[in-house]
């Protein structure tokens, strides 16, 4: 007797009416027709069951902190960054733990199993990266979340912020960050990449930089984090997030950049919600889009996420959780509407971020976690034009969350009663 049978599930892979038998909190079986009973059976009627959603680059110890102490009058980054700046010293253990507990929840409802969260290690106190912690370890048995050690004012600018980076990494915090154009210079820059990637390399750590996300075409500290990651064989392991610089960057330079990225398998994480709002403002008419070459990228093979970012913070004022808004954005964005080019957008919040996190047993094969989230759509591409209803969210071969199908019954004069139909 298995724990658990869906039948009759669509994959996003494009195979359809497929059964997915659960046992031990594991798929055992996916097949045509799984003839042993299941404790517990989900008709899937043909709807699309997909591994769960995965947030690549997100920021919970900010999130839920709209409007405190004020609001982000401008909507820049830098400040976004001083605004952070003032709520730091009035951040507790226990308001942080709150809120990002808050998020967790949302990120459940939506289907989104596993988050890698940078944290801010510039606080000697480490509250941040106490709190995220204690979040981590009660969060566990239904979210995975992977935290970064981030030092948000520059691990070189800001005193203390390396001492304090190597404190967090002994806490437990489990890949190495940083903000290279947000040192004082180019070279401080780049002389933070090597400190942080020759760290990363010494400790076994992955490594996930916020890496040139301003519009100044010269930013090119992905170049130097890409020569790192060669020079000290990180290859699979080191990502640059935001590389909005990019956007603006002369064509041939980044004929020989993204070769080198390719080369050195650094991946890439796009923030479309968060590099629409945020970049161009410096810019009259017309205003740059700031999103990074996303399908540049994807056809020299370097692998590329999207990420949530910012949800209700100093940066960004909304927001949900929802990594198909974030995907649906994506697209947009980067005119990514044709149909293979949408597929590799649904992959940019589910296979490609859990590959960039390390994530085992993710995907639907015989082995994988029973991880799955039942959509109210046919395909990856109805997915992203519904942001499908999450109508069941599964952990380890358990339902966690469910929630009721969209559909709407009419009463009009002239319709007939009673028309149910899918939105
Ligand atoms: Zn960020």
């Amino acid at each position: 007797m298995l724990d658990l049978l869906i039948k009759n599930a669509n994959l996003p892979d494009g195979r359809t009416g497929l059964d997915i038998a659960i046992q031990n909190g594991r798929i055992a079986e996916v097949g045509e027709r799984v003839s042993p009973k299941g404790r517990e059976t989900i008709d899937a009627g043909g709807q699309l069951v997909s591994p769960p959603f995965v947030d690549a680059h997100f920021h919970m110890d900010a999130t839920l902190s709209f409007g405190i102490p004020r609001v982000n009058q401008s909507g820049t980054l830098l400040e976004g960054i001083a605004l952070w700046g003032e709520l730091k010293p009035q951040l507790t253990f226990e308001a942080i733990v709150a809120r990002a507990m808050t998020y967790c929840d949302w990120a459940v409802g939506k289907g989104l199993l596993a988050i890698r969260s940078h944290v801010d290690v510039c606080d000697p106190r480490l509250l941040a990266v106490e709190a995220l912690l204690e979040v981590k370890k009660r969060v566990a048995p239904y979210l995975d979340l992977q935290l970064v050690a981030f030092p948000q004012d520059g691990v070189l600018r800001s005193p203390g912020a390396l001492e304090n980076l190597k404190r967090s990494l002994d806490l437990g915090v489990e890949v190495v960050g940083g903000i290279p154009h947000f040192e004082r210079t180019m070279a401080d820059g780049a002389e933070s990449v090597k400190i942080l990637t020759e760290l990363a390399a010494q400790r076994g750590l992955r490594v996930d930089m916020h890496c040139d996300e301003t519009d100044d075409p010269l930013s090119r500290h992905i170049e130097t984090l890409a020569y790192h990651t060669q020079r000290l064989g990180l290859h699979g392991r080191v990502n640059g997030s935001h590389l909005t610089s990019m956007h603006s960057m002369d064509n041939y330079y980044v004929s020989k950049l993204i070769p080198l990225m390719a080369e050195a398998r650094v991946s890439a994480v796009a923030n479309p919600l968060i590099n629409i709002t945020i970049q161009g403002r410096h810019d009259t008419y017309p205003k740059r889009r700031g999103m990074t070459r996303v399908p540049e990228l994807l056809a020299a093979g370097v692998p590329v996420a999207f990420g949530h970012d910012c949800v209700m913070d100093p940066w960004y004022s909304l927001g949900s959780g929802d990594m198909l808004e974030v995907a649906h954005m994506g697209l947009h964005v980067a005119q990514m509407t044709g149909q293979d080019a949408m597929r590799a957008c649904f992959r940019a919040v589910t296979e490609t971020p859990a590959a960039i996190l390390g994530i085992e047993g993710y995907g639907i094969a015989p082995g994988c976690n029973a991880d799955l989230v039942l959509l109210q759509a046919r395909d990856p591409i109805e997915a992203l034009r519904l942001r499908a209803t999450r109508l069941a969210v599964i952990r380890r071969g358990k339902v966690i969350s469910h929630t009721p199908a969209t559909t709407a019954a009419l009463d009009l004069p002239g319709r007939a009663r009673e028309t149910s139909f899918r939105i």
